[in-house]
């Protein structure tokens, strides 16, 4: 959704929803956990009046925990907030799950896997990013993709198996090499809403990221 035209991104929801995506993700950054800044609760409020679709929140925050009240009351169906956030992280996803909301986990792409350790059963998904966050149309990081295989490894040991969601220069191959390392969900910007069609552009992703998955093939590491 960053990638969408901020003058427009009513609009731009709308063509997500009519192109057949799942939810819409809105990446809100404070300009002192990355050094950029996107938009508020507010805004989140007018995409929630704009579109039906479950809207997830991604929460690029230093403190996200002043800030989970507002981003619930904008109508958000899910929050993801930082591991690497100054807060207390497991208070903060308890506060989130407390108000009917999935709770998200996101790792920057120097944490570690094993960073998800303390927290496995106090989040809904994972959100492994596969470029620094902050700004769109990254080039994606290769090297994520053993990380996204020891998480996956994690997800299948857990009581619950979570979500494996994927974020930051994903295009139809780059979701393909994640899908074939065991991530499950895949947010995708500019290689979407650069697209001519949204959703033929879904649709070919939705069937290459099924093709990896159920072949597996082999990932570069
Ligand atoms: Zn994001």
């Amino acid at each position: 959704m960053f990638s969408a035209d901020f003058g427009r991104l009513a609009d731009g929801a709308r063509l997500a929803e009519r192109s057949g995506a799942d939810e819409l993700h809105l990446d809100v950054m404070d300009g002192h956990f990355v050094p950029n800044l996107s938009f508020g609760p507010d805004v989140v409020a007018s995409i929630r009046r704009a579109v039906e679709m479950p809207l997830d929140v991604h929460l690029m925050l230093t403190h996200p925990d002043r800030f989970v009240k507002r981003f619930v009351d904008a109508g958000a169906n899910s929050i993801s907030i930082h591991i690497e956030a100054s807060c207390d992280v497991n208070a903060t996803l308890t506060a989130i799950r407390t108000r009917g909301l999935l709770a998200g986990l996101v790792l920057k792409p120097a944490t570690q896997a094993n960073a998800l350790r303390p927290y496995l059963g106090n989040f809904d998904y994972v959100l492994c990013m596969t470029v620094e966050p902050g700004y769109g149309g990254q080039t994606f990081m290769a090297d994520m993709l053993p990380k996204i295989r020891q998480i996956r490894q994690m997800s299948d040991a857990a009581a619950e198996p979570f979500p494996i969601m994927v974020d930051g220069g994903i295009g139809n191959e780059t979701a393909a090499q994640c899908a074939a390392a065991g991530a499950t969900q895949f947010v995708a910007g500019s290689s979407l809403y650069s697209a001519p069609d949204m959703a033929a552009a879904i649709t070919a992703m939705r069937a290459a990221t099924e093709a990896a998955r159920t072949s597996g093939i082999p990932v570069q590491p």
